[in-house]
């Protein structure tokens, strides 16, 4: 199957005619072929969705409203065959992709039609007179950029509410998982979007991405991924020359999870297996930094180690992830760490790695200090509160945490001290999507979610009225 570009509604292959391979995580065999985008392509693109955006920008939100519902409504029913596709393609158990990833594209559409038709008009009086009335407008068109570990998940987290908000999007998958987003566009088409309102552009990121983010017509650009790309991204948009573009940057992550001694055990060893290796660990709130108190080390070791064969996985996404994966192990035994589960490839076909936990390790370890986004967690004794607060901010990201005890007051006095966006108490990746998303220090810049991606994808402006005329 050749995966193709979708530019003003039409299926397109790029103008050079380049292609690039997709491969299957799981078998590691080539099964498709997918557009590798030049700079011509992004114009196209960016030009048909500002072609677009005139009459997008008028159209009521009940309308864009009713669009989108129906988007959510034609995933529901191919939810099936999606699920199997972002399987095959991103490495995911079916079971993720089916219960996991799938529902959550159709909350995406669900939460953000019923947004669009409550964007609020704030109204304020001054006490000097003045009647301010407050209106929410699209920016025009923005670019969406998403990674490879919950592929049509984050695109749909992006694209909902640019377009409930009445922008014109170019949305830009990742090389690696390119199919659903591919697959996704025949139902915008089936929806009736008018054509231009999305456009998905593939592609190899290093080659094409500078061409969009800093492209005149790109109004803003929400971002997910490394923080190494974002970063990149964060200079070439700023210095591009155009007018300024608003950037929304969700970044890597090292996330602690803070285990006390007087947790519910059960509960927590439940959350924990999640935090560490649902999705093989590719989920950017995984926490792979395990910090239990002395007293419960043993046993929590322990229990963790007896649960982890039950735990469902899947294939790595790459080769070359894997490779990177396995030579953190490998650096984690150079510095003393003892493998106490997993560490080995799995013989046979495809990218697989065990779940794997390592004890014994220096906080400064690269292997505790960088991101791994992988199966693997580290298993860390603490003494006291204040440090395991110390080793949980000792990192330079900050995008969530996990904090299990049966002490609410320290639960709260624990998460306020901690340097993140995003804190779960006993508890892991329960979301609702009106609450802010993202993290701080060098996991991102900016929120996602409810009121945040409103103000994020609109600009506000205030008309302020005499008292009388
Ligand atoms: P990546 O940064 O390599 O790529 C992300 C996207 O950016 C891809 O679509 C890629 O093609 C594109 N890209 C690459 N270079 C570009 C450029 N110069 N200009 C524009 N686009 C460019 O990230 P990845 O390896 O695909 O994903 C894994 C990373 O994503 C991890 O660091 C993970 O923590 C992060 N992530 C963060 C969140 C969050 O919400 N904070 C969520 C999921 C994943």
């Amino acid at each position: 199957m050749n995966i193709l570009n979708f530019i003003g509604g039409k299926f397109c292959e790029g103008e050079k005619g380049e292609w690039l391979d997709n491969v299957c995580p799981a078998t590691g065999q080539v099964y498709s072929k997918v557009v590798a985008s030049g700079v011509e392509d992004v114009r196209r693109a960016c030009e048909a969705a500002d072609l677009a955006f005139d009459s997008w920008k008028k159209t009521e939100a009940k309308q864009r409203a009713s669009l989108l519902r129906e988007l959510g409504h034609l995933v529901q029913r191919d939810l099936k065959s999606l699920a199997l596709a972002e399987s095959k393609d991103q490495g995911k158990t079916l079971e993720q992709a089916e219960k996991g990833d799938l529902p959550r594209v159709v909350k995406n559409f669900e939460f953000f039609s019923d947004y669009a038709l409550k964007l609020s008009k704030e109204r304020f009086r001054g006490e000097g007179g003045g009647d301010n009335h407050i209106s929410h407008h699209p920016l025009g068109v923005v670019a969406a950029i998403v990674p490879w570990n919950l592929p049509l998940y984050l695109l749909t987290w992006k694209l909902a509410p640019a377009l409930a908000m009445g922008n014109c999007v170019v949305a830009k998958p990742s090389e690696l998982t390119p199919m659903t987003a591919f697959l996704f566009c025949k139902l915008v088409q089936e929806a009736g979007f008018p054509p231009g309102v999305v456009n998905v552009i593939h592609g190899e990121g290093a080659r094409m991405g500078d061409a969009l983010t800093t492209h005149p017509k790109i109004k803003a650009v929400s971002f997910t991924g490394s923080t190494q790309t974002g970063t990149h991204i964060h200079k070439v948009a700023a210095e591009s020359g155009h007018p300024l573009k608003k950037i929304s940057l969700e970044m890597g992550g090292k996330n602690p999870n803070i285990i006390f001694a007087d947790c519910d055990l059960e509960r927590t060893l439940e959350a924990t297996l999640r935090s560490s290796f649902a999705n093989q660990g590719e989920v950017c709130t995984c926490g792979p930094r395990v910090f239990v108190e002395k007293d419960l080390y043993e046993d929590f070791k322990r229990e963790l180690l007896v649960r982890i064969p039950g735990f469902p996985q899947g294939a790595l996404v790459s080769e070359a992830h894997l490779q990177k994966v396995m030579d953190y192990v490998a650096l984690a035994q150079r510095e003393g760490g003892r493998i106490l589960c997993g560490g080995k490839r799995k013989e046979g076909p495809g990218f697989y790695l065990g779940p794997t936990v390592i004890e014994g390790l220096d906080r400064d370890s690269p292997v505790n200090r960088e991101e791994i986004f992988g199966p693997v967690i580290t298993l860390t004794p603490f003494e006291t509160e204040e440090k395991a607060i110390l080793l949980a901010n000792s990192v330079d990201y900050g995008l969530s945490a996990t904090i299990h005890t049966r002490d609410l007051e320290r639960a709260r006095r624990v998460a306020q001290a901690l340097e993140v966006g995003m804190v779960w108490i006993n508890d892991w990746m329960k979301r609702d999507l009106r609450t802010p998303f993202g993290g701080v220090k060098r996991s991102g810049l900016g929120r996602e979610g409810g009121q945040w991606a409103l103000h994020f994808y609109t600009e506000a402006k205030n008309i302020c009225y005499p008292e009388t005329l």
